[in-house]
């Protein structure tokens, strides 16, 4: 028989054929090495154990195993239980036992327990009370018999598991030897790590708990290994092109800040400080800001913008809508009324001739700062010497658009600004490339916002409070999530809901729309309106969700709350609380949904951005967390970017350290690793084949 190699397909291995070959490449499985990746989900016991989901609620004696969710100990009342959720991917029981306060030491969640008894239903739950049990599996120590455990792989087809494993433990001695080195000894032994054939083995058979968790943490540092090295490699090309030292002297620090009506923060300085020193070397600034809506980013990037221009080079600045390049565009003219800083506005919407005539204005070097939309990244748009970037809401244009700017030569200076808080694994790894700084305090003199959870039966004592808030001379937002209609096209609820508040509940207030669907100029309207007092009350979609500024607007009443995201509501009440009153934010819910009930309760809890972006990345995963699957980097299988974040940091540093010394990686002891990064990212990291 030939023998295998990593690179054969699946079909060749013993016992699988084309037919079941075909099944396997449904999961992605087409190779032998594939095949050698596919891990099992968790193990079961191997004797008699019926899935949970086929429990009917009235067996006399069954036995389930899985992974406790939750434990419970109600120690007052007349009758104290302690109970778990169990589950085991095909459904969930709750085990209950009377007077077990003494198991609140021993069942733990994450643990793989086993439990047999009686079923019995209350409450429409299925219960086992009283059973006997056992340990599987105690993440914290104690162990069964490897011999007892039962891989249990994600299914594939119609291929059970048990077959799945068979073929696996039939080509496993045989390949061990495939596995190139990643890394020396001294490499792994300074980390604890196992070597990688062997963490492979023991992701599929592992003797105890102790070894596949082990195993496991190899390969979840390999994939980090192999993210961490991409971003690197982008970093390092980012930065090494040659940029125009922007130093900054007491003279000019001073004539910037002489622009704005107040003195910056403590936070604000410490930010300037570090972008000063980045704009003053010869390698472009690649900076994140982050901070909160309101806390002064704005002032911070027109600094930067001005350090520039102070040595005569242009600055652009780019917001991901129109109506917020414009906002930036007030501001900048604002601070620099009476200044003879040249600036202007570049948006989609405007004239050819005006748009033409500010093109060659650029390219002549007769405008010093530009404040525009996407329309800024044009082919036609070109500058004379453009010194510093500043991108606001980056993650808003869908993709990451940095370096996207045309200048010749030299390499601008890149600021991007963020006031989605990002939580500190993605500051890593999506922004990984990105020296980051962080705004965390709000400029003095503002009130405090409460926010509230309540149900939607609610609704008319919700009215009733803004009623009263109008009355004392305040203004309120609606907020309404989209909604598809029948039709498939997004259509806005707030619509809807502006026909009603107009006719019934505020009949005696000015209430205006805002949503995206309108055009620019009725949005614009809109919102001078809202900010004018005009309009008391603005029935919104979330374009409000970045840029209004109306301090006397203090109410906010989100309705559906459960359907945006928590970062997404934040956000949102990032809008209320600006002018020196207390603010209410009011989340209006299906409470009879309480995961949504209670993914909101951490909003109502703590106004702090980082906490809300870890529990919202918790929830939603990485993935997800910006609306968009972008920035193509490669999955992380086995690594969970919140439970491995210290692994993540030493990965990190690892990949730094190996660009540093190895920019191409072509050195001949990375050759493993340069052909996995190119497996993993293709030609996205840029690395030629050049041997
Ligand atoms: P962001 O861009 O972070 O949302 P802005 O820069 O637009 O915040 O600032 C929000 C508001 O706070 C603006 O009205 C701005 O004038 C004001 N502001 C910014 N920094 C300060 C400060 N240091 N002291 C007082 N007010 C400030
Ligand atoms: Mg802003």
């Amino acid at each position: 028989m030939s023998s295998l190699e990593l690179d054969t397909p699946v079909q060749y291995v013993k016992g699988v054929g084309p037919h079941r070959s075909e099944q396997f490449a449904k999961s992605g499985v087409r190779t032998v090495e594939d095949l050698l990746l596919y891990f099992p989900r968790r193990f079961n016991l191997r004797r008699q154990v019926q899935p949970i989901g086929t429990l009917r609620g009235d067996e006399p004696a069954a036995t389930v195993a899985g992974v406790i969710r939750e434990t419970n100990y109600k120690a007052f009342g007349r009758k104290p239980y302690f109970e778990c959720g169990l589950d085991d991917g095909s459904g969930w029981v709750v085990a209950k036992w009377f007077h077990g306060g003494y198991l609140t030491d021993r069942i733990k969640p994450d643990m793989h327990i086993a439990v047999s008894g009686k079923v019995s239903v209350y409450r429409e739950t299925l219960q086992f009370i009283n059973p006997r049990w056992e340990v599987i599996w105690d993440p914290a120590g104690t162990n069964l018999n490897a011999d007892e455990l039962l891989p249990v792989y994600p299914s594939c087809g119609p291929m059970p598991s048990g077959l799945i494993s068979n073929i696996i433990k039939g080509i496993l001695p045989e390949t061990q030897r495939l596995f190139a080195r990643w890394f020396d000894d001294e490499h792994l032994h300074r980390r604890d790590l196992p070597a990688r054939p062997d963490a492979i083995a023991a992701m599929h058979r592992p003797e105890d708990h102790a070894a596949w968790t082990l195993a496991k943490h190899r390969l979840a540092y390999d994939e980090f290994i192999l993210m961490q090295l991409g971003i690197a490699i982008q970093r390092m090309r980012a930065v090494s092109r040659p940029a125009y030292s922007l130093k900054v002297s007491g003279e000019i620090d001073r004539r910037i800040r002489a622009r704005f009506p107040f003195s910056l923060t403590a936070s604000q300085d410490r930010v300037v400080a570090e972008i000063v020193s980045d704009l003053g070397r010869s390698r472009p600034m690649n900076r994140l800001l982050q901070g909160d809506v309101g806390s002064g980013k704005t002032v911070v990037a027109i600094y930067a913008a001005l350090v520039g221009v102070a040595h005569r080079k242009q600055a652009a600045i780019m917001a991901p809508t129109e109506i917020l390049a414009r906002q930036h565009y007030a501001k900048v003219e604002q601070y620099l009324s009476g200044s003879r800083v040249r600036i202007a506005l570049l948006v989609g919407a405007q004239k050819k001739s005006e748009k033409d005539d500010i093109l060659e204005r650029l390219a002549d070097g007769k405008i010093d700062i530009v404040v525009g939309t996407h329309a800024l990244l044009s082919k036609k748009v070109r500058f004379r010497s453009l010194g510093v970037t500043i991108v606001d809401e980056q993650h808003k244009f869908g993709v990451r658009q940095r370096g996207g700017f045309r200048a010749k030569g030299y390499a601008p200076h890149c600021l991007v600004m963020t006031a989605t808080p990002i939580p500190r694994t993605l500051a890593l790894t999506v922004f990984g490339d990105l020296d980051v700084s962080v705004i965390d305090e709000m400029p003095p003199g503002r009130g405090e916002t409460q926010t509230r959870c309540v149900d939607k039966s609610r609704m008319n004592e919700v009215f009733d409070f803004v009623r009263e808030r109008l009355a004392d001379g305040q203004q309120a937002y609606f907020v309404y999530p989209l909604v598809a209609d029948a039709g498939n096209a997004k259509l806005s609820a707030a619509q809807t809901a502006h026909d009603e508040l107009t006719d019934e509940v505020f009949a005696d207030y000015t209430v205006g729309l805002i949503h995206g669907q309108m055009p620019t100029a009725e949005q614009q309207s809109a919102m001078s309106r809202f900010a004018a007092g005009e309009i008391r009350v603005l029935v919104a979609s979330t374009v409000v969700e970045v840029g209004l500024d109306v301090p006397n607007a203090n109410v906010m009443v989100v309705v559906n709350a459960e359907r945006f995201g928590l970062a997404q509501l934040h956000q949102l009440r990032g809008r209320i609380g600006r002018g020196k009153d207390n603010a209410a934010c009011i989340l209006v819910a299906d409470s009879k949904n309480p995961i949504a009930a209670e993914r909101l309760r951490v909003l109502a809890e703590t106004n702090d951005g980082f906490k809300i972006a870890e529990a919202d990345l918790r929830l939603r995963g990485p993935g997800e967390f910006f609306g968009t699957r972008q920035h193509g980097m490669p999955e992380l299988k086995i690594a969970d970017l919140i439970e491995d974040y210290d692994l993540l940091q030493i990965a990190r540093r690892d990949a730094f350290a190996i660009v540093q010394t190895d920019p191409d990686i072509s050195a001949p002891e990375h050759q493993t690793l340069r052909a996995e990064l190119l497996k993993a990212y293709g030609g996205r990291v840029g690395l030629v084949a050049e041997g």
